[in-house]
């Protein structure tokens, strides 16, 4: 049995920024379990086909979250410029495209800048990922750990974990910080005594942001659409991908992605091969024949994920989903365990800043109660 103060489930970036604080709090035997082989969970992204060296380790393509909105997300706001992170804004430059139902041409129109503006990340949003683990010294990062069952002892929980090849592994901690979604938090583990019903029951009933969805990236050497007058933005009834926009990286490699349109069950049905075709030649249809030959071209289909996606989020809508209670109130697993992935953020449920809110929270509500134990 291995033995650790807190143990963290899940190295998305919930996971990771509550590491980084736990260890700036100087908590020590912090363990980081990761079912995934990669840290990042939901930030993932596509590396461009090796090309010009200058840019290699940032020529890199979001297959999960691109934007942030530094105005409105003043704390992740300030963790990018406290990591020394380079951001830049959304291009959206020129005319957009709109494709009204399948078969009809495309119109072309002025296109509009958000407001307020979508920032990206040099890098892509790995680069935050990247930079916060690299700050981590004294945390145990175990990858390949997917954890099955809590028991809760007399004095400590029993977290058990299971490796690719069916080991199971149990390690023992004061206190459990759930920083995966609420409804694999419900549903994926199983808890000694149960939890509290009201409360799985409101985590079973949580939506996943963006779990339902689908992300096609395609890179080119050049962002041709961009000599047209024409920003990169479409928007189509036609599909399969019914929003499109530039995903250019300064500095490395052109690129378009687009969400597909096309309903997480239908797309259950379909490889990915025949989805890139027919995005291909979406792309085509819109900005000419050079969108035929991307360079490289990726699909990421999340409902497809287990360790993202459940059965219930395929028929999800575009709600953000809002766990209310982090923690049980009472009973056996008050003050033992408590939940800190972004859907439990009060602010920005879903989002990358709500990851960064609610990790913050759940840290915060730990050395409270951590304070108060020890006679604070
Ligand atoms: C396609 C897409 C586009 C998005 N676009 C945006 C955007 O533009 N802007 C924005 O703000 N947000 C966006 N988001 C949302 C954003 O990605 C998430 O809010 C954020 O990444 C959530 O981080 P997290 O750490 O809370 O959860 P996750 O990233 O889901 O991390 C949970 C981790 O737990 C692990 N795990 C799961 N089960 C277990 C288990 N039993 N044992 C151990 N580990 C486990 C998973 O592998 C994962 O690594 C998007 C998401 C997607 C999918």
């Amino acid at each position: 049995m291995e033995q650790a103060s807190i143990v963290i489930v899940g190295a998305g970036l919930s996971g990771l920024y509550a590491a980084h604080l736990l260890e700036r709090l100087g908590v020590a035997d912090v363990v980081l379990l990761e079912a995934r082989d990669l840290v990042g969970g939901r930030i993932a992204s596509a590396a461009a086909p090796a090309g010009d060296a200058s840019a290699a380790g940032f020529d890199r393509f979001d297959l999960g979250p691109t934007w942030f909105w530094p105005e409105q997300q003043r704390e992740l706001h300030r963790l990018v410029d406290e990591l020394g992170l380079q951001r830049f804004a959304q291009y959206d430059e020129g005319d957009m495209l709109y494709e009204r139902a399948p078969g009809e041409a495309p119109v072309r129109m002025r296109g509009y800048v958000s407001a307020p503006q979508s920032m990206r990340l040099v890098g892509g949003m790995n680069a935050l990922t990247d930079a916060l683990h690299d700050t981590l010294r004294g945390t145990r990062i175990v990858t390949g750990q997917t954890v099955r069952r809590l028991r809760n002892t007399a004095d400590q929980v029993e977290v058990e974990s299971v490796d690719g090849a069916g080991a199971s592994t149990t390690w023992r901690a004061a206190h459990v910080l759930l920083a995966l979604p609420p409804r694999l938090a419900a549903g994926g583990i199983v808890y000694e005594p149960a939890l509290p019903a009201p409360l799985a029951r409101e985590w079973a009933s949580t939506a996943t942001w963006m779990a339902p969805h689908a992300k096609y990236v395609a890179i080119y050497d050049e962002p041709f659409w961009r000599a047209q007058g024409l920003s990169g933005s479409a928007r189509s009834g036609g599909g399969p991908l019914g929003e499109i926009h530039d995903a250019s990286m300064p500095g490395g490699s052109a690129a378009l992605f687009g969400f597909l349109g096309v309903p997480a069950r239908t797309r259950q049905r379909l490889t990915d091969d025949v989805l890139l075709t027919h995005c291909r030649a979406q792309l085509t249809r819109l900005f000419g024949p050079r969108a035929d030959a991307p360079r490289a071209e990726f699909i990421k289909d999340w409902s497809k994920d287990a360790l993202t996606a459940t059965p219930d989020d395929l028929d999800a809508g575009g709600d953000h989903g809002h766990a209310r209670a982090a923690a049980p109130a009472s009973g056996p697993w008050q003050g033992r365990l408590s939940a800190i992935a972004s859907e439990w953020s009060p602010r920005f449920p879903g989002y990358v800043a709500g990851a960064i809110d609610a990790a913050e929270l759940g840290v915060r509500a730990w050395q409270r109660q951590h304070h108060t134990a020890n006679g604070g």
